[in-house]
């Protein structure tokens, strides 16, 4: 008797494909063999120079006492200090934290800031968290890693769920124990501790300045091009507002909640009034309500995932329709879904350089901080202006040299640096 079996029609197994460290090797990987890289410095830059885990007992506002896990990875230190965001969230992983700590040393590099690379992680849910044990959870955690920061060692920020106020408790804990007020230990702190103008949109402004450069590329200008946002935090509500202050036309945005869609362009201003309120875009009538996979699949100019990592995977790769990819995210895009969209001829801006405005203009705070003399709103702009456009130049440069996408260009970059650097330093032993 014969049977005839067909084969199971099971979608590709997303776990391997979404593992953030993946994501970042498959990158690294493919950047060394391009750069031809001498295998011992491989060795040294592939895996973090410090890993630091840490218990962090907490009294919850009801007397119970619960224990969070914290991460401290820093990557590499050979350019500079560590730098890099503190991230709270329910889904952190060492693996992710470890990616993220990889993607700001290859960032910073490709902005030449003279920064290595760190992230911190601690798994909570930072809504569930009330004020105060919030406040208790950032000074314990800030306690524990004492003496692993400083503003020449590893100076943290903020990041996915955490915001100046995080900033400002780290900031005071540190100078407790430090015996003295130090500004320059952490980055994105309100502007009456030593914050930077300029710091809460630069991401955003980064984004609009990379999205620009590349439709330029394309013979298309910003003004009147059609631009979709996913994601509507600290990113992506900034550069979808300075999107659409430069001339562009925001057809959507979306956050976790809900995606909003208009031919006419959406007003950002009233979704930015309406969030402020309300928290999220939920219940948000400004706007036609499409499915969140709709947005990234919208026939649009540029399109920026400005949420979190694995937004476009080898799943729906194939769906998205923009000219332009402008990652406003750390890792919203797979190794695998990079193939779909370089063969569908899209030109993906990648993280590690259209998100850099963010750590550029925390390198301005630490340098205002330590020379003790703010910078006007002019100077923040026309300086990161001039980086996010040289930045672009380099790795289109790269790009065209070699042939590479310019993901692949941009690692090549980040990662050339900091190899010189290891040469030229040489091995302490
Ligand atoms: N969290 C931001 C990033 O991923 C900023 C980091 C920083 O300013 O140090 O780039």
């Amino acid at each position: 008797m014969s049977t005839t079996t067909l084969p199971p029609t099971v979608a590709p197994d997303l776990t391997q494909e979404t593992n953030p460290m993946q994501a970042m090797l498959a990158r690294y990987e493919r950047a060394v063999i391009e750069l031809d890289l001498d295998p011992g410095i491989d060795r040294i830059l592939r895996q973090p120079e410090r890993e630091v885990t840490v218990a962090l007992p907490v009294e919850m506002d009801d007397g119970r006492i619960e224990v969070f896990t914290g991460y401290r990875v820093v990557h590499n230190t050979l350019r500079g200090p560590g730098k890099g965001g503190i991230r709270y969230d329910s889904a952190v992983t060492p693996d992710e934290v470890r990616a993220l700590a990889a993607w700001m040393t290859w960032k910073c590099a490709v902005v030449d800031l003279p920064f290595g690379g760190a992230k911190g992680g601690v798994l909570c849910d930072p809504f569930a968290l009330s004020p105060r044990e919030k406040e208790r959870l950032t000074r314990r955690y800030t306690s524990a890693l004492m003496p692993f920061l400083g503003p020449d060692t590893d100076v943290p920020a903020s990041d996915v769920g955490t915001d100046e106020q995080v900033m400002a408790w780290l900031l005071d804990t540190y100078s407790m124990h430090a015996g003295h007020t130090s500004p320059a230990v952490v980055t994105g702190k309100s502007l009456l501790l030593g914050g930077s103008i300029g710091r809460a949109d630069a991401t955003g402004r980064g984004v609009m300045l990379t999205a620009e450069a590349a439709l330029m590329q394309l013979g298309q200008r910003l003004e009147g091009a059609t631009v979709a946002v996913q994601g509507f935090g600290k990113v992506g509500a900034a550069a979808a507002r300075l999107l659409a202050q430069a001339g562009a036309r925001v057809v959507a945005v979306s956050d976790h909640t809900r995606a909003l869609h208009s031919d006419r362009g959406l007003d950002i201003t009233q979704l930015a009034n309406w969030t402020r309120r309300q928290r999220t875009l939920d219940g948000c009538p400004y706007g036609d309500v499409i499915a969140p996979d709709e947005l990234l699949a919208l026939d649009v100019d540029v399109l920026v995932p400005a949420a979190v990592e694995n937004a476009i995977t080898s799943h729906n790769a194939h769906t998205v329709r923009a000219r332009v990819v402008c990652e406003g995210a750390n890792g919203p895009t797979t190794a695998e879904a990079d193939a779909v969209l370089d063969a569908q001829g899209v030109l993906v801006v990648p993280d590690i350089l259209a998100n850099a405005g963010g750590v550029t203009v925390s390198y301005f705070e630490w340098v205002q901080n330590r020379s003790g003399y703010a910078w006007d709103a002019a100077t923040v702009d026309t300086r990161l202006a001039e980086v996010m456009r040289r930045a672009f130049t380099q790795v289109l440069q790269l790009a065209h040299q070699h042939e590479v996408s310019m993901r692949t260009a941009a690692y090549m970059l980040g990662i050339g640096r900091v190899a010189e650097v290891q040469k030229l330093r040489g091995l302490y032993a």
